[in-house]
């Protein structure tokens, strides 16, 4: 009789919760949270995590924890949790996918960025075996003069990972964070089996709750270089962009798995994408 009269009261408090959303820029895009609870005071704290992994993460910011990082080799430099949590993921994917997700080719995004091509100064600076974690100590230490981190592929997914987290530490379970194309879902909307997520490029839709989906590999992202198109993702093996068009769509647990997961899957293909990560994640879309 009790349990009937709460379930009955706590359906009631759900249906009261309104819906609130708001967009920030942040991690350079636009990040957008929505949610149902009683007021919209949860959304600061949430946008503020976000804002300080930005801070931690970013390889624009000239004095991220992360650009610091780069400033020195030869050195075991102890890292905060964030950042440690995210090289040690990145690590493991590396070793996974054989290098083709690796966060050491940020000397080749640099230049691609300004519309350049690496020679071999910029490729000898590359290569996820050349960073080294010590888990015990938290630590991070990159082996060569000039190597550059990039977290671009990575960092969006967990930094709606931990703004989730936030929201519901303030007892607001029923959330989106759409960091651009990684979005990571609390519990669904009142009344509903999930958050209504459209796939694009692959078409359809899926209902999301605890559960993240991130998307690569997107055709905007590109530079014209000496007449050919490369995407923003980056072949660790060859130093270049990638030039034939794929799609990829992938749902995990955490936007941590998502995220890169999407990338490396970009980089690897189809087949060695869905051999590697087939069984591995909730769903994987591929569209070419
Ligand atoms: P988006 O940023 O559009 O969501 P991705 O998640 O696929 O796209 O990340 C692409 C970014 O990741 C690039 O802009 C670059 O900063 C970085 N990157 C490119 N190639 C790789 C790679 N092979 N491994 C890890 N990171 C990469
Ligand atoms: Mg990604």
């Amino acid at each position: 009789m009790w349990k009937g009269t709460i379930s009955v009261l706590l359906f009631a408090c759900a249906l009261r919760a309104e819906r609130f959303e708001q967009v920030e820029p942040h991690m350079g895009t636009l990040v957008r949270i929505t949610i149902y609870a009683r007021d919209a005071s949860a959304m600061k704290p949430a946008f503020a995590r976000i804002a300080q992994l930005d801070q931690e993460l970013s390889d624009y910011k000239p004095d991220s924890e992360l650009n610091r990082l780069c400033r020195t080799h030869g050195a075991a430099v102890r890292v905060s949790d964030d950042l440690f949590q995210v090289l040690e993921a990145a690590q493991k994917l590396s070793a996974l996918t054989d290098g083709a997700f690796d966060v050491t080719v940020g000397p080749v995004t640099r230049l691609w960025r300004t519309g350049k091509l690496p020679g071999e100064a910029a490729m000898s600076r590359v290569g996820w075996r050349s960073l080294v974690l010590n888990k015990m100590r938290r630590t991070a230490m990159l082996k060569i003069e000039g190597m550059q981190l990039d977290l671009g592929a990575i960092a969006k997914g967990y930094a709606a990972d931990e703004g989730l987290k936030v929201l519901k530490s303030l007892g607001v379970k029923r959330a989106l964070i759409a960091v651009s194309g990684d979005i990571v879902a609390g519990d669904a909307p009142p009344g509903t089996r999930g958050w209504k997520i459209g796939l694009e490029p692959a078409g359809g839709e899926i209902l999301l709750h605890n559960a993240a989906v991130s998307t690569s590999g997107d055709e905007e992202q590109s530079r014209t270089i000496a007449g050919v198109r490369y995407s923003h993702i980056i072949d660790p093996r060859t130093g270049r962009g990638l030039t034939s068009p794929i799609a990829v769509t992938v749902v995990a647990r955490r936007g941590l798995d998502a995220d890169p997961i999407a990338t490396a899957v970009s980089v690897m293909g189809e087949e060695r994408g869905r051999a590697v990560f087939g069984k591995r994640v909730m769903k994987l879309e591929i569209v070419r």
